[in-house]
């Protein structure tokens, strides 16, 4: 009955949750390089949001040079190790390659990816110097990898770089959001000590904008601000029952996994069932099984191909035993002291839009996590929105002098940590070029 932590044994448990990828070995990087045509006009650069040189850093690894392949890496995308272990390279890159179009299996540039930017990270020193200071101060909220990116960057130009996060620890989603088993054993923590390492940013935690800070604020303390806050907030729908112990947003429950020091203290239901078809539906679901719940259910309100998460993030799903309902809309969350059964009525794609075709069925569910989107929380009010994100121009560019954004905050682009990572660093060369030229 009810939520239960330790359906698992400890060791079953560290099983589950073990590297999803773990890190090749120098002869399996060779051998997965070996098999690059290293062509040109590369498709694989142009479906990557932040353009690395694939070619280029699988020759070098081809050539024995794994610390210059993830120099080329970095140079683009400085959180390129959580990039190898997060991006859903099936979609990206991998899906584009030659090698993919013409016999089905693509060059491994993910796995290589991983394989070049550890080697430098377990190097000594920072791969990067600061150029010498310029004397202006860039104000950076949020340490996620939008922020992040934007920071380094802005660090390398020597500007001097403050970042404020409203939460105890930075790295954003990478260390609250992504799923354990892509990046374990705290890479999070590691890579953005890592990142530091460039010098120049002062990062002060539990400091949140509209809380602790206005935004006049910061542009009268820093010659710019860049803001990276994310997606705080979680999307509602009106279901009867869903204030009910054992229903809550997929989010906290996922941050909660992250944040334990021992994953076999997290209760667990023994029936779970999933609301939402995103990749936050798709961590939720699996994390759960991993952590010994019997039956996970998916349910989806409208028909697979119109599912966020992509097939690959399904089979995957599936293969760790849940199960995916679609066309099916909660209506009831059922149970006095705690959740025990979930209604869902069946629906149909018409002229109109969705509709419910009047027909229901119940799921046994001792949690309900609910996934069904993240939206901003509170943005300055002299900030435009734009289908409810900040509307940006350009390289990030808000409505307001001297302040930018991107990220998940930032209309337009997807919602991946490359994208994130890829708007951050455009809009640090944007404020470097408004600084100084
Ligand atoms: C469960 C889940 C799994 C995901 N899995 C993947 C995946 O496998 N691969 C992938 O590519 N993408 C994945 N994503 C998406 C990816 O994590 C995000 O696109 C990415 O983290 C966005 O980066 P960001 O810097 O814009 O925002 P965030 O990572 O959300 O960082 C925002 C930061 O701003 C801080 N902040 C927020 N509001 C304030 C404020 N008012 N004042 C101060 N600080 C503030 C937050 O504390 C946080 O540190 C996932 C997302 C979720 C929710
Ligand atoms: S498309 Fe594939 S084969 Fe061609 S350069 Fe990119 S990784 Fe190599």
């Amino acid at each position: 009955m009810t939520l239960q932590a330790g359906r698992l044994s400890a060791e079953e448990i560290a099983e589950n949750f073990a590297d999803l990828h773990p890190r090749l070995t120098p002869h399996e990087a060779l051998v997965a390089a070996d098999r690059c045509y290293f062509c040109h006009d590369a498709p694989c650069v142009t479906a990557c949001p932040t353009d690395i040189d694939i070619p280029m850093f699988i020759r070098q690894i081809a050539a024995g040079r794994p610390r210059e392949a993830g120099k080329t890496i970095l140079q683009q995308n400085i959180l390129g190790g959580m990039c190898a272990r997060v991006c859903p390279t099936e979609e990206l890159c991998e899906e584009v390659c030659v090698r993919e179009v013409a016999e089905g299996k693509p060059v491994l540039i993910g796995q290589l990816q991983r394989y070049a930017t550890d080697t430098v990270m377990a190097a000594e020193g920072h791969p990067f110097q600061r150029a010498a200071a310029t004397g202006k101060t860039v104000g950076v909220v949020g340490a996620g990898p939008a922020g992040l990116a934007a920071a380094h960057r802005l660090a390398m130009h020597g500007h001097a770089v403050e970042i404020y996060d409203a939460r105890p620890k930075g790295g954003g989603l990478n260390e609250y959001g992504i799923a354990a088993y892509k990046t374990p054993d705290g890479f999070a923590q590691a890579e953005l000590d890592w990142l530091l390492g460039i010098g120049g940013i002062f990062v002060e935690h539990g400091r949140e904008l509209g809380r602790d800070l206005t935004l006049d604020g910061l542009r009268a303390e820093h010659d710019a601000v860049f803001l990276g806050i994310g997606l705080g907030g979680v999307n509602e729908i009106e279901v009867r029952g869903a204030d009910a112990p054992g229903v809550r947003p997929a989010v906290d429950f996922i941050a909660e996994l992250r944040q334990a020091t021992d994953k076999s203290d997290i209760a667990v239901g023994r029936r779970v069932v999933v609301v939402g078809g995103g990749m936050t539906a798709i961590d939720a679901a699996v994390q759960s099984k991993l952590l010994g719940a019997e039956e996970v259910t998916i349910v989806y309100r409208r028909g697979q191909d119109r599912m966020a998460a992509s097939s690959h993030e399904r089979q995957h799903a599936t293969d760790a035993g849940v199960r995916i309902i679609c066309h099916a809309a909660p209506v009831r969350f059922k149970g006095r002291k705690h959740v025990r059964k979930a209604r869902f009525a069946y629906t149909m794609d018409g002229p109109d839009g969705l509709r419910e075709t009047g027909e229901t069925f119940d799921l046994k569910a001792d949690q309900v996590l609910m996934a069904i989107g993240q939206c901003l929380d509170d943005a300055p009010e002299s900030l435009t929105l734009a289908g409810g994100k900040i509307a940006v121009e350009g390289p990030g560019r808000t409505g307001v002098p001297g302040v930018w954004a991107g990220g998940d905050c930032a209309a337009g682009g997807e919602d991946l940590t490359v994208t994130a990572v890829a708007e951050g660093r455009d809009a640090a060369m944007d404020i470097h070029d408004s600084l100084t030229g």
